[in-house]
């Protein structure tokens, strides 16, 4: 595996490789689980040449966020990686990817002002335009996005289309403990309580869904419902819970097939998300 730290090399690389290879990319901010390992695992299947880049990209953190403490271990990441047979590893530097102040804004327009983008003021701004530069610079055929950050994946497919990258995008499902938690980098920052209490989001969430397999559509009681139950069993804040439309995240009509029940609780040093999509039965359907 070959580790590449500088933008310059990593596109002239990419450039140098041609079109008969094809390729995949693994956009990832690092301290690797399952979830990750799943992504790569399913762009090797796929593609001649995986390429997986760590990340941890500050223009998607707030002012009050996590950045300081967002886990990392490269040494652990590069051994996880090599192992799996991912060819290239992509580590930029801060200071590489943004060298002087940006001349250009992306701005979204949609699908931001529900979830995680309306409590994370610019996240998606950030995302979005990290994974604009990491496109340009990779050049994938492929590129794997998970479910857990279902609105991320959202706004990803929305980007491809919009700004006619020639990519396709493939998202996989949720990655989860025995327990259901469903894993995160971020888990790490659990006290043992909460991670004890932690198993109640995906708990919750499963709770909600009932409503609609028993019938019930309801997205304001059961939203209350899913609330009331995170807030009685954790220690937590409830940021979110919303029952949207997917991809599209907008309020559920009749003609909509494909529903998200999503949730966000903080933790004491921990923010936590999770989601699951089913259709109007509530048979899930990723
Ligand atoms: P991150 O490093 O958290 O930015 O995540 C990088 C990629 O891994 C994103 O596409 C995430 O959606 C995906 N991912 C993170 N956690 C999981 C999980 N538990 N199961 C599946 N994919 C995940």
């Amino acid at each position: 595996m070959q580790i590449i730290r500088s933008v310059k090399e990593m596109q002239q690389k990419m450039l140098k490789l041609g079109r008969e290879n094809s390729v995949g990319f693994v956009a990832t901010m690092g301290y690797f689980h399952e979830g990750h390992i799943s992504l790569m695992e399913e762009s090797i299947k796929e593609n001649d040449i995986t390429v997986t880049s760590v990340f941890v990209n500050p223009l998607q953190f707030g002012v009050n966020e996590d950045i300081e403490r967002y886990p990392r271990n490269l040494e652990n990441d590069k051994k996880a990686a090599e192992d799996m047979g991912v060819d290239i590893l992509f580590v930029p530097e801060a200071i590489d990817m943004y060298p002087s102040k940006m001349t250009l804004e992306i701005l979204t327009k949609e699908r931001t002002d529900v979830l995680c983008g309306r409590s994370r003021p610019g996240h998606f701004e950030g995302v979005a335009t990290v994974l604009i530069k990491l496109f340009n610079i990779v050049r994938p055929d492929k590129t794997y996005f998970g479910i857990k950050d279902a609105q991320q994946a959202s706004i990803v497919e929305a980007l491809i289309n919009d700004l006619n990258f020639p990519i396709e995008l493939v998202t996989l499902p949720i990655f989860r403990e025995k327990d259901g938690l469903a894993k995160s980098s971020r888990n790490v920052n659990l006290t043992n309580q909460e991670r004890q209490e932690s198993v109640w989001l995906h708990k919750a969430l499963e709770y909600g869904r009932q409503f609609v397999v028993d019938g019930e559509l309801n997205p304001a009681m059961i939203v209350k419902e899913v609330k009331n139950l995170i807030h009685d069993r954790t220690s937590g804040t409830v940021d979110y819970v919303e029952l949207l439309s997917y991809p599209e995240l907008k309020p559920i009509t009749e003609t909509d097939n494909n529903i998200i029940l999503a949730a966000a609780v903080h933790f004491s040093k921990a923010r936590l998300i999770d989601n699951l999509i089913f259709d109007r039965e509530g048979k899930l359907t990723s």
